[in-house]
């Protein structure tokens, strides 16, 4: 199945860690909850799944998928725990979590544990996304998070009943730093240095990323 090879041995992990997000661009926060989560819950590999496209989304992406993924590859280099998928940038429709899932799940065999790491404010909308039910059958939610953001709302998620996937939270200082910001901050002309790897920061300024 394509963007499962780039994975490795993956039937061999017991605990693993999938990471989605937009990354429009990949920053420190992003890197540091990652880390956070593969020490936490003692994740063997942690696999990040840029999107894709989406339908409900596509007026609001800044770079093409193809992008946003070369800049989470420059991004995770350095460390050995950290993979890069092609699964959702290469899949001709809109992304769904679900049949991510579902692949990955499908790849690594019933013995491995899978967990999908994103931002707590990407999870407060789970109950809308597609076959949001099923979720739980194959994965726990880890939703990272900020020092004092309310998880009221996650917490009433939770609670919702059986079908409901399980959701955990990591709280990650680094989170103060967002996407948005550093793409305002570039069409603006001011820094992004220190708030994302030099090298992805050199790659959007030489690609005129943001501009
Ligand atoms: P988003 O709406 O762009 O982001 C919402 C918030 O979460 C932002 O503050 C964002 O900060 C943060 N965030 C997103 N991903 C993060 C991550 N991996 N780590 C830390 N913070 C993160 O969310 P998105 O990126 O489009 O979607 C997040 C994930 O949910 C993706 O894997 C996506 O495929 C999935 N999703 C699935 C469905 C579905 O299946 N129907 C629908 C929606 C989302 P930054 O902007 O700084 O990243």
């Amino acid at each position: 199945m394509a963007g499962i090879e780039s994975l490795g041995n993956i039937k061999t992990y017991r605990r693993l860690g999938i990471m989605g997000g937009t990354f429009d661009p990949i920053h420190f926060g992003h890197l540091v909850a990652a880390e956070e989560a593969r020490v936490q819950y003692q994740l063997e590999h942690v696999v990040f799944m840029p999107t894709g496209r989406y339908e409900h989304k596509e007026a609001c992406q800044y770079v093409s998928p193809e992008e946003r993924f070369t800049m989470v590859v420059i991004a995770t280099a350095s460390n050995p725990y950290f993979s890069v998928s092609r699964l959702e940038v290469d899949r001709a429709g809109p992304s769904y979590t679900i049949d991510t899932i579902r692949a990955v799940s499908e790849a690594c065999g019933t013995e491995t544990e899978l967990y999908f790491i994103t931002g707590a404010d990407a999870v407060l909308d789970v109950t809308s996304w597609r076959d949001y039910e099923k979720l739980a059958d194959f994965c726990r939610f880890i939703a990272v998070t900020r020092p004092g953001y309310d998880l009221a709302h996650l917490r009433a998620i939770v609670s919702r009943g059986e079908n409901a996937p399980q959701i955990d939270t990591i709280e990650v200082p680094a989170l103060a730093i967002s996407s948005t910001d550093l793409r305002n901050r570039v069409s603006e002309g001011r820094p992004i240095r220190y708030l994302m790897p030099d090298s992805v920061a050199n790659y959007i300024h030489k690609s005129g990323l943001y501009r």
